[in-house]
Formats: structure tokens, sequence, C-alpha cells
């Protein structure tokens, strides 16, 4: 198995004022194309700990390494190319340009690669089948169900083809249907290693693996539970 993600001793205090000690002694390897849900109370560290898998905020102290490489020493600059080629972020707010068509919401995931605009439509509409919205490319945001939303916020994450997918609480706003929607995008992702956040159990539980942190320390990790 060849890890995805991997975390080292990593603990995140932000500085002052807050001062607050968000995750402590987190250590995990993530492999390639596993799912793992992440679970705790809220303020327990799990936001934390995902901006720190996306690179978006550096830890305190320990390692993190994205397929392999040591992350500590790269400047933002770099960071935000692992970001751009390697990570797609999903958020409850799905965060769509009502005024842009689902296909050109999509394409958007590819402006930071340099594709050329023809090309990034071609993908964007790859990426719209892959996750069943093949017929909705001409919507706009606003003619959408919530789950058909985060459907295309997915594809705007995969468009690109990154190694990693990172959802916060993907279906936060969903009811359960359309929870149950896009958590089966999620988990039929072959290949993309993706790590979401969740209160919710079933969402976790269809997850391959859970993982449960408290006051920012894990305290469950199923894999390890053997
Ligand atoms: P969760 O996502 O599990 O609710 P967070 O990672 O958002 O938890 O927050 C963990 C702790 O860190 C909380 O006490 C929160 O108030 C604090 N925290 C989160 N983000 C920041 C920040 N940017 N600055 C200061 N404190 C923060
Ligand atoms: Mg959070």
């Amino acid at each position: 198995m060849t890890p995805a993600l991997e975390l080292i001793g990593v603990g995140k205090t932000y500085p002052p004022p807050a001062r607050v000690t968000a995750l402590s002694d987190v250590d995990f390897i993530v492999y390639r194309g596993q799912k793992v849900a992440i679970t705790g109370a809220s303020g327990a560290g799990k936001s934390t700990l995902l901006s720190i898998l996306g690179t978006l905020e550096r830890p305190s102290s320990g390692t993190v390494r994205i397929a392999g490489t040591d992350t500590s020493a790269m400047r933002d600059a770099q960071l935000s190319r692992v970001r751009a080629w390697h990570i797609g972020f999903v958020f409850q707010q799905f965060f769509l340009l009502e005024h842009l068509t689902v296909l050109d919401n999509v394409a958007t995931g590819l402006v930071y690669r340099g594709v050329p605009a023809a090309e990034r439509r071609r993908r964007a509409a790859e990426a719209l089948d892959r996750v069943g919205l093949a017929g909705r490319v001409r919507h706009r945001p606003a003619q959408l169900s919530g789950g058909e939303r985060q459907r295309v916020a997915i594809a705007r994450a995969v468009v690109g083809r990154p190694a990693v997918v990172l959802a916060d609480e993907p279906t936060g706003n969903l009811d359960s249907a359309n929870g149950r929607d896009v958590v089966d995008v999620l988990a039929a992702l072959d290949d993309t290693t993706v790590v979401l956040i969740t209160h919710n159990a079933d969402v976790a539980a269809a997850m391959q693996r859970q993982i449960h942190l408290r006051d920012g320390r894990i305290v469950h990790d199923s894999d390890a539970a053997a």
C-alpha cells in the first residue's frame, strides 16, 4: 500500500491572541485510495486537521507528507502548486458561482493548471458525467437540488484528477437522501483518496475507515483497533 497522506506527531496551536491548541500528537497514514471519515464533537479539531492535510494551514509541530513528500520546508508558492495538482476540496456550503453554468463552475477547477478553455470544458463534462450530472451541464446552480449542487462541487474538486479529496462536512446542509447521493459519489471515486469530516454516523459508516478526535487527539482509529 502506498501512503497518500502521512501525519507524524502533528500539533497545532493557533498564535496569539487565540493560543488555542487545536491538535496534539496526531499520527496517522492514509493509504492511496482509502476512504476515511473523521468524526468528533464541535471544536475537536476536525477542520484544523483537514486544513493541515490540505496544506492550507501549517502545523506548529510534526511532519506532514503528501504523496511521500515532506511539506514542511516548502514555500507558500510550492504549497499552492501541491494543492492545485494533488488536492481537491469540498465544503459544506458548496461555494458555486451562481452566474456560471454548471459546466463552467466545474471548469474553474482547472484554471490554476493552465489548461486551455476548450479542454477545460471537455474535462468538466467528463467530471460531471462521473458524478451523475451529465444532464445538467447547462443549468445554473439555483436550478439544482442541494445534493446536485454538492455533486457539482465534487466534480469541480475532481476535474483535475487529484490524488486526494478533502471534504469538510459535505453532507452538513443536506437531507438524508441527498446526503446519501453525495456519499455514494465520494465512495465511488476509485483511485482517489478521500478524507471527509462528518457529524453523521451513517455517513461515517459508509467510509472504509473511521477516526475519532477528542480535544485535538485521535482517540479511536478503526484501522488501529485490531
Ligand atoms: P472542529 O472542526 O472539530 O469543530 P476546529 O478545528 O474548527 O474544530 O477548531 C478546533 C479548535 O481550534 C477550537 O477551539 C477553535 O476555536 C480553534 N480554532 C480553529 N480555527 C482557529 C483559528 N483560525 N484561530 C484560532 N483558533 C482557532
Ligand atoms: Mg469544523
